[in-house]
């Protein structure tokens, strides 16, 4: 079966041209190269993506410096790993040796050595993902399907490729529910049992913290993260890995508001960074003590411990009334925490949600510290003048000259009351 066309209708002419240079590039270091995995995938099921996995009969190394020093970019070796990274203008595109893996131990890290493309792609999870298009110039998109891969993807189905798979890697569990839900797939049977069994034989524990929270944060940044989540729930995997988390169909449905109210945010302000995926597991963190336990156990920081509590205490309070009450009670708070409360009380307030978002949170009053030290007001009382101006610009909708007289009154009052005056 060859892909050519499918490559040039479904793809930009530029990442055509330059898998086909990569192509020439390998053969003219007489290697033979591909693209692989999710890339070929997701190109069947006619949702490319523009994620590229070069896996080369050769050193992919040299071959990432070769494109490299055609293209300009720069590339950072993986040697353990046979692999490079080539980050260009068309992204971060990853180059591998191909590769035959050995699990010195199940759940560990695997010893890899250098093979044909067919030993590499069956070391792979699953076999929708263990396709290959070949990029050489005289066989420019045939397939490489050895293990069945374009059948199971035209089933729906998620299947490993040999027994051992889970044991050997646990992730693949959260992989595999991960790609059936994504895609609405099943798994088959057998694929089915040994999920089950690696559960029950708790292979789990045996990854380190950071490849399951690596999982979990995967798991979070699907479109529709509910999905995976209910089925490792149902399934007693979440109860192995973080029994802190509590899910239900309430909660569930809180975090893929929060998902919403994350995309709504991101429309307007592309460039705030926010750490998506906290913010999405605040919903299913229920008390002090599980924030406390899922910090510790995935060794998250202090931002998130206090961001967890002050969206436990914000849950407990009531909604302000006035613009100014809602810059004071939420600016403080991190941004993801007012997004979380906002997606829990949006039926009520969705317009003050919005408003705040794109407007109260980020006014300023229009007058500056400097115009009341012309007044004589000096030190904390310049800021409490200022507080009061940008009330009276927010709630009252006051001009400069106004904010300046409830400024100074503001800043006198607080003077005479603290017996400075
Ligand atoms: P996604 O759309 O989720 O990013 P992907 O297929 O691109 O999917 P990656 O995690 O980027 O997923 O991995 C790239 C490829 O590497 C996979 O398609 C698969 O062939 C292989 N792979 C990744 N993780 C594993 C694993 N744990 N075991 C075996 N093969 C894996």
């Amino acid at each position: 079966m060859n892909l050519a066309r499918e490559l040039d209708e479904r793809l930009p002419s530029s990442v055509v041209q330059a898998l086909r240079t990569v192509g020439v590039i390998a053969e003219s270091l007489g290697m033979t190269a591909f693209v692989v995995g999710g890339f070929v995938r997701d190109l069947l099921l006619g949702t490319p993506t523009l994620d590229v996995d070069i896996v080369a009969e050769g050193d992919g190394t040299k071959l990432a410096q070769a494109l490299a020093r055609q293209w300009g970019g720069t590339v950072t070796l993986h040697e353990r790993f046979l692999t490079a990274t080539l980050h260009w203008a068309m992204g971060r595109w990853d180059v591998a040796t191909a590769r035959k893996e050995r699990y010195p131990q199940p759940a560990a890290l695997p010893e890899v050595e250098p093979a044909t493309i067919a030993d590499d792609l069956w070391r792979r999870d699953f076999s929708v993902n263990a396709m290959a298009i070949c990029l050489s110039p005289d066989r420019f998109g045939e397939l490489i399907d050895p293990t069945g891969g374009y059948g199971d993807l035209q089933k729906g189905i998620i299947r490993i490729l040999h027994d051992g798979s889970f044991v050997d890697d646990p992730t693949r569990i959260f992989r595999a529910v991960r790609y059936e839900q994504r895609f609405g797939f099943r798994m088959d049977a057998k694929t089915l049992r040994l999920l089950y069994q690696a559960r029950n034989e708790s292979w789990l524990m045996r990854l380190s913290r950071d490849r399951i929270k690596h999982e979990l944060w995967r798991t979070l940044q699907e479109r529709d993260p509910t999905k995976p989540l209910w089925r490792l729930w149902q399934w007693g995997i979440l109860r192995v890995v973080a029994p802190e988390l509590r899910i239900t169909k309430a909660r569930l449905q809180w975090l893929k508001q929060i998902g919403e109210w994350l995309r709504w945010h991101q429309g307007h302000f592309p460039d705030e960074a926010l750490q998506r995926e906290w913010a999405l597991l605040l919903s299913l963190l229920p008390t002090a003590d599980a924030v406390m336990t899922f910090c510790q156990r995935y060794q998250l920081g202090e931002w998130e411990r206090q961001s967890g509590s002050a969206l436990l205490r914000a849950l407990r309070s009531r909604l302000p009334k006035r613009p100014s009450g809602w810059v004071r009670k939420f600016n403080p708070l991190p941004l993801e925490v007012a997004l979380a409360l906002a997606a829990r009380r949006s039926s009520v307030a969705k317009e003050s949600w919005q408003r705040y978002f794109l407007e109260w949170r980020l006014t300023r009053p229009d007058i500056t510290g400097e115009a009341l030290r012309a007044h004589g007001i000096e030190g904390r009382a310049i800021a409490v003048g200022l507080q009061a101006a940008l009330a009276a610009k927010l709630d009252e909708n006051a001009d400069a000259a106004e904010q300046l007289r409830v400024a100074l009154r503001a800043a006198r009052c607080f003077l005479r009351r603290s017996g400075l005056r």
